[in-house]
């Protein structure tokens, strides 16, 4: 039938038109000039109990006292704070 055809024709142009959609906010995601330089939207950040400074947890210093974590901006702090604790 030509209704037939002419639905798989529409049904191709859906699917396509799915797919630019989804590869386009796939790009957007992730190499978005306009928001590379945003790092930390939506990441939890923690504090450095030693200086104050708000650190990534990903790229802190971290140790574990007792059970809790604790996050620190560098070497230096993580060494006073055990300093201080010891
Ligand atoms: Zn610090």
């Amino acid at each position: 039938m030509v209704l037939d055809a002419l639905l798989s024709v529409l049904m191709l142009f859906v699917a396509r038109a799915v797919w630019l959609l989804i590869d386009g906010i796939l790009k957007g995601v992730s190499g978005h000039p306009s928001s590379a330089g945003v790092p930390t939207r939506g990441v939890q950040m923690v504090r450095d109990p030693v200086c104050g400074t708000f650190v990534i947890p990903d790229r802190a210093v971290m140790i574990t006292d007792g059970r809790r974590q604790l996050f620190f901006c560098s070497t230096n702090c993580r060494d006073a704070y055990r300093a201080r604790t010891a």
